[in-house]
């Protein structure tokens, strides 16, 4: 008797045993649709057997095989195998997170053919090379046809692009494809573009959530069957199929939106580096501000280093950074005098400047000054935000909304004020104190509309525009050639969170953003306001020194005994009813310790967002020396929890957590 093995999206742990369909073969990687319970789904077969524990009579059969997309190749498998195992997750899930929304369905239309390209995969050269691209390309070349891990460490308009698109056209001649990672597709539109165009020949397919589904259905046959040369995508790229990978790229690399937060939770970098190690492959990290976990595997040797010190348009400088002293010239309504006489003289000077608001933080509150009331979400320990524009207090973790009230909820009083500069509230100040100024906020409120973000950049380009007002979104790799001032506004909540790591990010979110200044022919100038202007974190920035930074922070991180010195893992817990979560965590950690003494178990603590949506929040950390220790204990444990029945509370693991 042949039995199937097939993987499903479920919640469970298992492989399904079906027989084979009547009078059709369905080999090891093929999409099938099997009968579950009353429904039907589509699974992937991941085995064969000649026997089964399922009784005879309660065996089912395969529907039917999905006959217009190719099976997985026994690397692929091995893939979601590894990711499976590593992130603690059904194997189903994993595939599940392969395939576009349109592959999952059960009954779709076919998915046509994709035509093989008359291929021409040359790159359309613009500029010839600097040395130290040139350099950074043979160091990555030098690993043709094997596991080569580089990262190429380049300052912020050093060039890195062209040395991507060099690699990659090496992979491309060679009859291989390529895969080029970025954080978010959606905030970088101008960079796509790029892409193709240097490509003008090459099927260049994009892979991200924000696809229309048909589309990401097609590019992911077409990246599996190899019609697609080069593959441009988020995250859950990492998982699509090729048919001959040649080279992974992970362009910015230390770039939090690598690491999914909910169900699989993984990091894509971290399973490029996998997949490429299994496909004998390089892969290219690249970044201004390399994660701490990749420069100690570059320090250590693991990885190959490839540097790219100085920009590499011709003229352009890096900015001259300073911080402005806030506890002297006291910002009013967020704003220094020294930051707006600088704002007014770019004005005056024709050029253009950048106000970035950390939006973390810096959310108006609505506070009544008579009794300290202040408005906070019902559900969540968090604070509602004040929305000027549409008069609304709105939660930014749960989606709560109301209308902003009269007078103060607690003692009537009629004076309620905003404390907090979110970037609404800088945009107006700026209007008032620059009533000529041609102004412009982009957040995720004012560019939820499609194209509205490449609207205002266009803008930009063409001089329309002269402050900026912005979050985050800003941050990233746009290149604005009249830009020559940036504004930083309120960076120093995150010198003092309790996540260990809100340093790194803000030092790479400070490099980023100062990146964005004087990357044309005038010189930029980037004004940090803050309390505390002799932090090492700030002369870090000021001296355009990573090094210095990252010696310092992983010299902390070794004498407390985080990553990359250990291996972590955060256990999560949710219930509406308080307190069962910490009972649950400490019962868990009791098992914990039962399991492996070698690994260490924190105690448990709530959540940063300690209530969430009406649901108490907490977790509990553990540690280890090495993944070796970790991934056996983790297995274990997992094991445990599930056998321990627990229906009241939600839980999940989450393997290198990213926040803690
Ligand atoms: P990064 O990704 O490292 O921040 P980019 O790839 O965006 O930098 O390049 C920054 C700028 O330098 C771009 O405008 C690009 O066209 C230009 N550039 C890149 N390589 C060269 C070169 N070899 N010669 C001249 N200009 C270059
Ligand atoms: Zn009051
Ligand atoms: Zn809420």
């Amino acid at each position: 008797m042949k039995i199937l093995r097939i993987a499903l999206d479920v919640p469970l742990d298992e492989v399904f045993d079906f027989l084979p369909p009547a009078g059709a073969a369905a080999a090891i990687g093929r999409l099938v649709v099997v009968p579950f319970g009353r429904t039907r789904k589509v699974g992937v077969v991941v085995g064969e057997s000649g026997s089964t524990e399922v009784p005879v009579e309660r065996l089912k059969a395969v529907e039917s095989v999905v006959g217009d997309i190719g099976a997985f190749t026994p690397d692929q498998l091995e893939l979601f195998e590894f990711c499976s195992a590593y992130y603690q997750r059904p194997l189903g899930e994993v595939i599940a997170a392969s395939l576009p929304p349109r592959l999952r369905q059960v009954s779709r239309r076919a998915i046509p053919a994709p035509v093989p390209e008359a291929a021409n995969p040359a790159l359309q050269s613009t500029h010839a090379l600097t040395e130290a691209q040139a350099a950074a390309l043979a160091a990555i070349q030098a690993g043709q046809g094997r596991f080569h891990p580089v990262l190429l460490h380049g300052i912020t308009g050093s060039g890195k692009t062209e040395v991507y698109l060099h690699a990659i056209a090496e992979s491309l001649a060679q009859g291989r494809q390529a895969l080029l990672m970025v954080p978010e597709i959606g905030l970088t539109p101008q960079f796509e573009e790029h892409v193709r165009s240097r490509f003008p020949g090459t099927r260049v397919v994009s892979a991200h959530s924000h696809l229309a589904e048909g589309a990401r259905a097609a590019g992911w046959v077409a990246a599996q069957c190899g019609a697609a040369r080069i593959v441009l995508g988020t995250r859950l790229a990492v998982l699509m199929p090729f048919r001959d990978l040649g080279i992974i790229i992970v362009d910015e690399e230390h770039d939090p939106s690598y690491k999914q937060h909910e169900g699989l939770r993984y990091s894509a970098r971290d399973v490029a580096v996998r997949r490429a190690q299994r496909l004998g492959i390089p892969v290219v990290l690249g970044s201004a501000t390399p994660s701490l976990e990749t420069c100690s595997n570059a320090r250590e040797g693991r990885y190959t280093l490839a540097q790219l010190p100085a920009r590499a348009a011709e003229g352009a400088a890096l900015p001259r950074v300073s911080t402005v002293d806030t506890r002297a010239d006291r910002p009013r309504d967020g704003l220094t005098f020294a930051l707006l006489e600088a704002i007014k003289k770019r004005i005056t000077r024709g050029e253009q400047s950048l106000v970035f608001v950390n939006r973390r933080g810096f959310s108006p509150v609505l506070f009544c000054r008579a009794c300290n009331w202040h408005s906070t979400c019902t559900r969540c320990s968090a604070n509602m935000v004040l929305h000027r524009r549409d008069n609304e207090l709105r939660c930014h973790h749960c989606g709560r909304h109301e209308r902003v009230p009269q007078k103060c909820p607690q003692c009537g009083a009629a004076e309620l004020a905003p404390v907090g500069q979110g970037t609404q509230r800088v945009e107006e100040t700026l209007r008032e104190a620059l009533p000529q100024a041609r102004i412009v906020r982009v957040d995720r409120d004012s560019t939820s509309r499609k194209g509205a973000l490449k609207e205002v950049l266009d803008q930009v380009r063409a001089r329309a525009i002269d402050v900026l007002v912005g979050t985050q979104m800003l941050a990233k790799g746009h290149d604005y050639p009249h830009l020559t001032l940036v504004g930083v506004l309120d960076a120093d909540s995150a010198l003092f969170s309790a996540d260990f790591r809100a340093a790194e990010r803000l030092f790479a979110q400070l490099v980023q953003v100062s990146g964005r200044a004087g990357r044309g022919k005038a010189a930029g100038e980037v004004l940090i306001q803050t309390d505390f202007p002799g932090h090492p974190l700030y002369a870090a920035v000021a001296r355009h020194n990573y090094d210095a930074f990252a010696s310092e922070a992983l010299e902390e991180r070794r004498l407390a005994g985080f990553p990359p010195f250990s291996h972590l893992a955060l256990l999560r817990a949710e219930a509406k009813k308080e307190g069962e979560p910490g009972d649950f965590l400490r019962a868990a950690a009791k098992a914990a310790r039962v399991i492996n003494p070698a690994i260490e178990v924190f105690d448990p603590v709530p959540a940063p967002l300690e209530r969430k949506a009406g649901f108490e929040r907490a977790q509990l950390l553990v540690r280890a020396a090495s993944r070796a220790d970790l991934q056996p204990f983790l297995r274990a444990w997992r094991e445990a929890l599930v056998a321990g029945g627990e229906r009241r509370v939600r839980w999940s693991l989450d393997v290198d957590p990213q926040e803690v």
